[in-house]
């Protein structure tokens, strides 16, 4: 489904990504970790198509497809979904309306009408529910004075609504406490089939207590330097980061 081919990224002529191979497959769920400048958010950023980021060498392919020329929104509208897309505040606009915009959007973008009123009420009834989100949340501002945990459950929302092909989940927050890696962990374990994948960024191995990745790669310093089944994850947390570098 998403090859990376020795993907090499450069920012202010600073090389971050020094030549990442990946191979994710449908239905897999691989977990990154890794010390802090690593370069995690930098490859995430990179897959979703962040110009800030200059992909100097190596290829990203989804599907077959070579995502080089495709802004964001077009990688988007073709299944890459990554958290912390739209982190912004909008007083007055609900959870709900903000993503039936982005819905219909991603239509549009695919040639299609908006999707009609009814589908869409039972596309968000039906998701709702399977993440126990109530009625009272879907229809606050977005954003506007979210919890930790609350903005996690907006994007595990947004997931679920969107169902893309790869979803990246960028957990950047060391003040994610026990409820919000929860919210996380249950949504992408309720979303997982056979016809997506989960790449998962953390450098807590806590947040793999609770989703079970089948693999787990250490980034250091622009590369991967290791990559295992889960016992990696518990490997890490007992001898931490220093042995692989
Ligand atoms: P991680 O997510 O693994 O902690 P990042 O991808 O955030 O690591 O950062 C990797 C390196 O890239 C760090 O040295 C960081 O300072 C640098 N970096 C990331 N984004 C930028 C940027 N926009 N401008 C300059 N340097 C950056
Ligand atoms: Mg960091
Ligand atoms: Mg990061």
């Amino acid at each position: 489904m998403l090859q990376i081919k020795n993907l090499h990224a450069s920012v202010e002529d600073k090389e971050i990504l020094k030549g990442i191979n990946l191979e994710v497959k449908a239905g897999e769920v691989h977990a990154i970790m890794g010390p802090n400048g690593a370069g995690k958010s930098t490859l995430s950023a990179v897959i979703a198509g962040n110009e800030n980021f200059e992909v100097t060498e190596g290829e990203i392919i989804l599907d077959g497809e070579d995502l080089a020329d495709l802004a964001p929104e077009e990688r988007a509208h073709k299944g890459v979904f990554l958290s912390f897309q739209y982190p912004v505040e909008i007083p007055g606009v609900s959870v709900t309306n903000f993503m039936k915009t982005a819905i219909n959007e991603s239509r549009k973008a695919k040639g299609l009408e908006d999707m009609p009123a009814s589908e869409m009420l039972k596309l968000i009834k039906e998701k709702s529910e399977l993440l126990e989100i109530d009625r009272k949340f879907l229809s606050r501002s977005l954003n506007e004075g979210f919890s930790g945990g609350e903005k996690k459950r907006n994007e595990i929302f947004q997931m679920a609504m969107l169902d893309p092909k790869i979803a990246i989940l960028d957990e950047t927050d060391s003040g994610l406490d026990i409820d919000a890696l929860r919210i996380v962990a249950n949504g992408v374990n309720k979303l997982k089939n056979e016809n997506n994948a989960v790449i998962v960024i953390t450098h807590y191995q806590r947040l793999l207590d609770y989703i079970v990745p089948d693999f787990v790669h250490v980034l250091h310093d622009g590369k991967i330097v290791k990559t295992g089944g889960k016992e990696l994850a518990l490997e890490l947390e007992e001898k931490g980061y220093d042995w692989l570098k």
